[in-house]
């Protein structure tokens, strides 16, 4: 199963993105390929997402307080094609 780092962002201003605030870790746990780690500390932020899910949002870390974007576009990895919908 692929990890991917996510990238450490400023937090967010007020209204601008979605910021999900973890209470725990991993926060979200799916069906799919890739664990999300924080970009920080490496904990597991969100397990097992199907590729291009979590898209734009911002993971808060619990852990070490940090804002982690999720963008998937920005990844070398490559995507499991049957899996991506229209947007992409
Ligand atoms: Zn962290």
């Amino acid at each position: 199963m692929p990890n991917i780092k996510l990238e450490v962002v400023p937090k967010p201003k007020e209204g601008t993105r979605i910021v999900l605030k973890l209470l725990a870790t991993p926060g979200f746990s799916g069906e799919g390929d890739y664990d999300l780690l924080c970009g920080s500390c490496e904990k597991v932020l969100a397990e097992k997402i199907v590729y291009g899910h979590l898209q734009e949002v911002v993971l808060h870390c619990p852990k070490c307080d940090t804002h982690n974007e999720v963008q998937f576009r920005k990844y070398k990895v490559y995507p499991h094609f049957s899996q991506i919908g229209t947007r992409f």
